[in-house]
């Protein structure tokens, strides 16, 4: 049986997609190998969000390429944004290269593989893979795609070129693909899309998804990532406060607190209403922990819009963010704009949030310690022998002594220490 090696870069949508062309392909009879010395197939599922990802990427395909030299009939691809983003011009840039797989395209892989060399970068506004069966990994969180795609075309975004239009899966497909994890034996869900609460199936929006798979036995938890400020409706908050699954836990990105920024990047909400979102949220669902991305070096961002998006950042708290310097990237509106603000003044400007998030985010933590916290119990601490690690509701990393413990299993522990990114407790 030939066997294929995946390598997964990127966002949690392209981890979800890597378990769906592994399913895909076992069930069309490739073996899945974690060596890429042994593989018949070396596949990268790709990220093109900046380019610094791109480059990566790259470099580790000229790597890959040295299987070859001794097993010349090993097919090497590139899969997702990447893939999507350079199309056929990547077979001409990359000689060892045999295929070029868009988002779109999983579905025919394994027909496409017993052929030539092949670029297949269709994108399809109706496919959803509902139907698929992916391979997920073992433990005791299950993702699950419930939309793809994006609408909203922010100015300095790639992925509405590289993922087309948003779709969502039928909510009964979803909601069978719950019962499914269940029954195998996993306790936490987290739903999965580019703008995840843009949901919408019939009646059936976000809020309603959220109610029906609260209602499915054997789940312990559920999460979502990651929703945009603009479609956190009455509905999805309504959700969030009543269904006693859906974790008090939120990713809700900002990107930046100047509302002439955020114009720039027609984010399509300003610092204020962003603000009021947050304050609704934290009355509607009590011990809400937040975080965010954000963007520093933005085209035409002053010091002054800078300001305000560390002053944002100390007004919410967020309990920790992913931030990122800007990428110019082809296609997107803000590609075509000058770049303002100097490769050294973005760095400097990523240092001052990553130093700000780190002081508020290790001030929550300690906060923290001396409280029960409740722990759905993942596996072994990576750092301390005989511990185990596992997540708050609030998606906290607790580290604490094994005592028995099981993953899978809830258990209470209390917080005697911390850093900015761990709890440690007893
Ligand atoms: N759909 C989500 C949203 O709207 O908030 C985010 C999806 S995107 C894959 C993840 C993050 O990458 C974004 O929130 C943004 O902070 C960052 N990002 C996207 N394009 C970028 C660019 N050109 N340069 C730097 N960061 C970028
Ligand atoms: Fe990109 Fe904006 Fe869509 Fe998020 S909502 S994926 S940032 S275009």
């Amino acid at each position: 049986m030939p066997s294929v090696y995946i390598e997964t870069y990127g966002c949690q949508m392209n981890v979800s997609d890597t378990e769906l062309m592994r399913g895909h392909l076992a069930r069309s009879g490739y073996t899945a190998t974690t060596e890429p010395g042994e593989a018949d197939v070396i596949l990268l599922n790709t990220c093109a969000i900046r380019e610094h990802a791109e480059e990566r990427i790259f470099g580790r395909l000229g790597a890959l390429a040295r299987h070859k030299v001794r097993r010349p009939h090993v097919q090497i691809g590139l899969a997702g944004c990447m893939a999507q983003h350079f199309r056929d011009r990547l077979l001409d840039r990359t000689p060892h290269l045999d295929f070029v797989v868009g988002p779109d395209a999983y579905r025919r892989l394994p027909a496409l593989l017993s052929g030539d060399p092949f670029v297949d970068v269709r994108l399809d506004r109706d496919e959803t893979y509902a139907d698929l069966v992916p391979n997920r990994a073992a433990g005791v969180r299950a993702w699950i795609t419930i939309m793809r795609g994006c609408d909203k075309f922010c100015t300095f975004c790639i992925v509405p070129y590289v993922r087309g239009r948003e779709r969502s899966v039928l909510a009964e497909a979803v909601l069978a693909q719950v019962r499914e994890v269940a029954e195998q034996g996993y306790r936490e869900v987290v739903f999965l899309g580019q703008t995840v609460n843009a949901y919408r199936d019939g009646a059936t929006d976000f809020g309603a998804l959220l109610a029906a798979a609260n209602a499915v036995d054997g789940i312990t938890r559920l999460r979502f990532t990651s929703p945009h400020p603009s479609d956190m409706t009455e509905s999805a908050i309504a959700a969030m406060a009543t269904c006693e699954k859906v974790a008090p836990q939120l990713h809700l990105p900002v990107q930046s607190g100047s509302t002439a920024v955020l114009a720039r990047m027609e984010r399509g909400y300003s610092a204020d209403v962003y603000l009021r979102l947050v304050d609704r949220l934290h009355a509607a669902v009590p011990g809400l922990a937040l975080s965010t991305d954000i963007i520093v070096g933005f085209p035409g961002e002053t010091e002054a819009d800078f300001d305000a998006t560390l002053a944002l950042m100390r007004a919410v708290r967020f309990d920790s963010a992913f931030m990122f310097k800007y990428s110019r990237r082809d296609h997107t509106k803000a590609g075509k704009w000058d770049e303002t603000v100097s490769e050294a003044e973005k760095a400097r400007r990523l240092q001052a949030v990553i130093g700000l998030q780190e002081e508020i985010s290790a001030s929550i933590n300690a906060g923290l310690v001396g409280a029960d916290v409740e722990v759905l119990v993942e596996g072994p601490a990576r750092r301390r022998a005989g511990w185990l690690a596992g997540k708050t509701p609030q998606f906290k990393t607790v580290v604490f002594p094994a005592k028995g413990a099981t993953p899978g299993e809830l258990v209470r522990v209390r917080v005697t220490d911390s850093t900015a990114h761990t709890l440690i407790a007893a």
